[in-house]
């Protein structure tokens, strides 16, 4: 249980905050993670200060992008992205933007099927970038569900009547976009699109692409095994991470629970052009 690399805190939908996150991964004695947060690294500032009391511990700054393909999403992992840079923090401003008119639309269509969830509860729910997870926290809390998973099922998964669209990049521009800022693009949970894998891949490794979740919460012995095949074939870092946002209701694996070769991390920062992490 030594390195996590996706990761989200409170900066997004994660329930943890930047400091409770790192803190479970120092008292862990974990030695790699990546704070991932949608839309958003305004998490990692906090996360380094923590980290200050645990000198085994190295974060690498990350970001989640969500990107669409016909029927489908497709997120990408960047890491080591300059977060410094004024013109890769507008772009993230945008995206957290069109989350806001999007959450306001799927709470009018919630309350247009009869449900009063307030859109001001979400916001109160949502500390950082808003997402649907909360809108379904909201949905839990009016007693319209009995667990998360039910929202997405019920109202706003993507074809849910409740789903409203917003601003996002293809998955190819979304690489170009992690490249372009000196950043290393992952693609995540390849799961999720399992049956178009090798035609999404050719398109994102075109784009710079340079490795794949391999190691994912929920992946069986044999997903990880088939993943890796792929990867290996194709010159991908296996890549991979629990995806904690402790929201619940998911069968969720904790911090650190999904592990992640060592190897990969350093060939991240490799490729970043970073030293190696001294672990
Ligand atoms: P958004 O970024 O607002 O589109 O929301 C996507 C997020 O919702 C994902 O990152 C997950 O955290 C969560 N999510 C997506 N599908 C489900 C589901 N079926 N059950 C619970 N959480 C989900
Ligand atoms: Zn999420
Ligand atoms: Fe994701
Ligand atoms: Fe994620």
């Amino acid at each position: 249980m030594h390195v996590d690399l996706h990761l989200h805190t409170t900066a997004s939908d994660g329930v943890l905050t930047p400091t409770q996150l790192v803190t479970l991964a120092g008292q862990r004695g974990m030695k790699i993670i990546a704070v991932t947060d949608h839309d958003t690294t305004n998490g990692l500032a906090e996360a380094y200060e923590t980290a200050k009391a645990f000198p085994e511990l190295n974060i690498i700054p990350g970001i989640e992008l969500s990107t669409d393909i016909p029927g489908n999403e497709v997120h990408i992992l960047g890491y080591f992205i300059d977060q410094s840079d004024s013109d890769f923090q507008a772009k993230l401003a945008e995206f957290r933007e069109s989350r806001v008119g999007r959450g306001k639309r799927m709470v009018e269509l919630l309350n247009e099927m009869g449900m009063s969830v307030k859109w001001e509860r979400v916001q109160e729910l949502a500390q950082g970038a808003v997402g649907r997870p909360h809108v379904a926290q909201a949905l839990l809390e009016g007693g319209y569900i009995s667990e998360i998973k039910e929202a997405f099922d019920k109202y706003i998964g993507r074809n849910g009547p409740a789903y409203a669209e917003r601003y996002k990049m293809g998955p190819a521009e979304a690489v170009g976009f992690i490249k372009s800022f000196n950043g290393v693009a992952v693609m995540a949970h390849p799961f999720d699109v399992i049956n178009n894998l090798d035609s999404v891949l050719d398109q994102l490794q075109g784009a710079g692409l340079v490795g794949m979740e391999v190691h994912y919460q929920g992946y069986s012995t044999d997903l990880v095994a088939q993943l890796a095949g792929i990867a290996k074939r194709r010159g991908l870092i296996p890549c991979g991470g629990s995806d904690y946002h402790g929201m619940g209701s998911r069968m969720e694996i904790g911090v650190g629970e999904v592990d992640v070769p060592i190897e990969s991390a350093q060939q991240l920062a490799g490729l970043a052009g970073k030293a190696p992490f001294r672990v």
